[in-house]
């Protein structure tokens, strides 16, 4: 689960939500969210499938994704004792339109999603807006919400209205615009970078692109005597937080029920020594922490780190508070040291110092992050 996303913050959120649990609220750290933008087919639901480290999404040439689905993952700590952390009983699916049904088969999910989408927008193509809400409980995933949204396309076809392209546009604006979303920019490779749909829409949502994240997809199957250099440089299209490119699979991949661990390796070996053109091999090779969806989740660890960061600040004014109040109460008891409440200042001590050497911990990880 290396290149899964959330996987070298998931320790550093389990435990702060420890150490925060008694005081309610504050044990919710509210994560951006994460949404990938781009055009029809041009690798959205990949990029976020590869990330998650999970097979579940449609995928396809044609039009698949045609309503939000917002997908929220839940990290569901072992208990001691669970052993079972790589059954496959540990991780499920659960979806808002059929509460209480648990998926442990991620095919069967996917057959949910189309089942639900036909239900919703028809079988002709049709786009809706209602979202699509399903939680997935791992041990191996980040409490984030990742959302999949249908692709920006120009020309409609089936049940779709003839202003198809003004209604997705707005789609996926409504989830983009929130200074709290990550915006995953998905271009591919074999397109030209400059008239990209979704660095388009991200500069509108995000104009000093802090919080914008470039992924150059299809990298396998640019024109021969082309790379993507001058892209991952961010020589075309500027932006403050970079790009990474990635190798998914491809359409005869999905044919072929190509797993989602043959996809890394390939991606991987695609990287380190690309079969057809030696000259691609060493035109990444320097590049080789911009290329991957190892590095995608790498940099978006980073940024959560960075996040994390940010809102520490904050729950440890808030805790200081609850420790004051408790402190006047203790006063007013007086003799009663020994009470509950003389504990409670003692174990907020002990939380504070935690805090703080949590702090220095996150703080003294001291990752560039901009790449500019
Ligand atoms: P979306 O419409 O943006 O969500 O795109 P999908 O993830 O459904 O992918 C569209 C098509 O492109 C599918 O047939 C994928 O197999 C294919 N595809 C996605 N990423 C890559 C890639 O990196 N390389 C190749 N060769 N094909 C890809
Ligand atoms: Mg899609």
């Amino acid at each position: 689960h290396k290149t899964s996303i959330g996987s070298s913050v998931i320790p550093i959120v389990n435990k702060l939500q420890d150490i925060f649990a008694p005081f309610g609220d504050l044990s919710k750290i509210k994560l951006p969210q994460v949404a990938v933008i781009g055009s029809q087919s041009s690798g959205k639901s990949s990029v976020l499938e590869a990330l998650v480290g999970r097979d579940f999404l449609p995928r396809g040439s044609d039009i698949c994704t045609r309503r939000p689905l917002i997908l929220q993952l839940e990290n569901r700590s072992l208990k001691n004792g669970d052993s079972d952390s790589d059954s496959t009983s540990s991780e499920w699916g659960e979806f808002l339109h059929l509460s209480k049904k648990r998926f442990y088969d991620f095919s069967a999910i996917r057959r949910e999603i189309q089942a639900e989408t036909d239900r919703e927008a028809g079988s002709n193509k049709g786009v809706s807006d209602k979202p699509i809400r399903l939680k997935i409980s791992s041990p191996h995933v980040l409490n984030i919400t990742l959302v999949d949204l249908p692709g920006i396309t120009k020309v409609p076809v089936g049940d779709q209205p003839r202003d198809i392209e003004a209604k997705i546009r707005g789609m996926i604006m409504s989830y983009i615009m929130h200074e709290t979303s990550i915006i995953l920019a998905v271009t591919p490779a074999n397109t030209d970078l400059a008239t990209s749909d979704a660095l388009e829409m991200a500069k509108i949502a995000d104009p000093d692109g802090s919080r914008t994240i470039g992924v150059i997809t299809k990298l396998d199957i640019m024109d021969r005597g082309t790379n993507a250099c001058n892209f991952l440089l961010g020589k075309v299209v500027p932006l403050h937080l970079g790009y990474i490119g990635v190798v998914n699979r491809s359409q005869a991949d999905i044919n072929q029920n190509r797993s989602i661990a043959q996809a890394f390796a390939s991606e991987e070996n695609f990287f380190r020594n690309h079969p057809v053109a030696l000259t691609i091999d060493m035109v990444y090779h320097g590049l080789s922490d911009r290329c991957g969806t190892s590095q995608l989740a790498k940099k978006l660890n980073l940024i959560l780190e960075q996040h994390i960061r940010t809102v520490l600040p904050g729950l440890k004014t808030e805790l200081n508070s609850q420790m004051t109040a408790v402190q006047k109460d203790l006063r007013i008891y007086g003799e009663d040291a020994e009470s509950n409440a003389g504990k409670g200042v003692v174990l907020l001590d002990i939380l504070k110092k935690f805090c703080e050497a949590f702090s220095s911990l996150v703080d003294g990880k001291s990752h560039e992050m901009s790449t500019t």
